[in-house]
């Protein structure tokens, strides 16, 4: 069934090794996150064949269903009130910001009978959650106090809203608060967890602060991709997930629209590059399925036109293939790609079984 997604069960999980077997030297634990891939439980376990230590995610629903794993999940947005008892029931760990959500998370998991394990964040410079450096102190006493929830970690998130890159001051920050934690509570803590996959480059030039034990990479364990800088990690792949759709109309056609060019299905008035006359395929995909700048065809010779919510529109003159309706072309995609792509009921997903 088209379009679908092929994922390399051997790629991801050379990636995933790779990424590791970098972290270990390090004593740094990686979880992989799986909101990416809709936690896609075939795809969790090639990860945990790599040697992950747990599962993240940011949503409650997709930790719910990697509970037959019997492995550590950690919820990575910190959670509504309204859904504290999910929390604890599906849940091993969670990141928190809030008091008041974490009240109410000590009363779901004493109403369960279970204790829940918190890491604290804290905001060292991109805005988006965490408490400030200097709440730090007053926050943790208060998480002591509680009876079902042990504070067992702080954590950073970075490069995600203002872009702030992770290097030796913030994460360093980091790990000096830690300490200072774990003299206020008189414990080591658990989990120092320094950010996501735009961290690793400080594992490649031997910069991350030792204080540091715990990542959560996403990204560069299904793209390869490491996120401060864009970089290729060497021995990694780009292509462990290929799109896949089919020609539903192949004719030789102008590119520019005839007739008044009005608004498009999307509300935009469209622009036009003169192409002269082209040899343009519709494939049976569109953006209800996929951001379509997110792809990139396998045959370099074709390019993408654009696409309405359910045709995708190429431009194949240029290839050294005889395409004919019917044929699949396949595409590499990026991470806002690869979200859609999975989020999409009408994209079928299909793991290559492990050799
Ligand atoms: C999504 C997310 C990650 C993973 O980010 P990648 O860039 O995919 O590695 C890590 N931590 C938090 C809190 C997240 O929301």
């Amino acid at each position: 069934m088209y379009p679908r997604v092929i994922i390399s069960s051997e790629k991801l999980k050379t990636n995933t090794e790779k990424v590791v077997g970098m972290a270990k030297p390090y004593g740094i634990d990686v979880f992989a996150v799986t909101k990416v891939f809709c936690a896609h439980s075939q795809i969790a376990q090639v990860l945990l064949k790599g040697g992950v230590k747990g599962l993240a995610d940011s949503r409650i629903e997709n930790l719910k269903t990697l509970g037959h794993l019997g492995v550590t999940r950690l919820l990575l947005r910190i959670p509504m009130i309204s859904e504290v008892k999910e929390v604890v029931r599906h849940a091993e760990i969670s990141l928190q910001s809030e008091l008041a959500t974490l009240r109410a998370l000590d009363v779901a998991a004493k109403d369960l009978g279970v204790r829940h394990k918190v890491v604290l964040m804290v905001d060292l410079g991109d805005l988006r959650e965490g408490v400030l450096p200097e709440q730090v102190e007053t926050t943790v006493r208060a998480i002591e106090a509680l009876e079902a929830v042990t504070l067992c970690g702080i954590g950073v998130n970075l490069t995600c809203y203002g872009g702030v890159i992770p290097d030796e001051d913030n994460l360093g920050e980091l790990g000096r608060i830690a300490t200072d934690v774990e003299a206020l509570i008189g414990r080591p803590l658990e989990y120092i967890s320094g950010g996501n996959s735009s961290s690793l480059y400080l594992l490649e030039n031997g910069k991350m602060p030792s204080k540091i034990n715990q990542l959560r990479v996403g990204e560069t364990l299904v793209l390869g991709r490491e996120t401060a800088y864009g970089a290729t990690l060497d021995g990694t792949y780009d292509d462990a997930f290929i799109l896949e759709a089919e020609i539903v109309e192949l004719k030789e056609k102008g590119s520019v629209p005839k007739g008044k060019i009005g608004m498009n299905a999307f509300g935009e008035t469209p622009h036009f590059e003169d192409r002269g006359k082209i040899l343009r395929a519709i494939v049976a995909i569109g953006q209800q399925d996929v951001v379509v700048d997110g792809l990139q065809p396998l045959d370099e010779k074709i390019d993408i036109l654009g696409a309405s919510s359910d045709h995708m529109l190429l431009d194949v003159t240029r290839s050294d293939s005889a395409y004919a309706v019917g044929d699949i072309l396949a595409f590499k995609m990026d991470y806002s790609a690869m979200l859609k792509l999975f989020t999409s009921k009408y994209v079928d997903k299909v793991l290559e079984s492990l050799l």
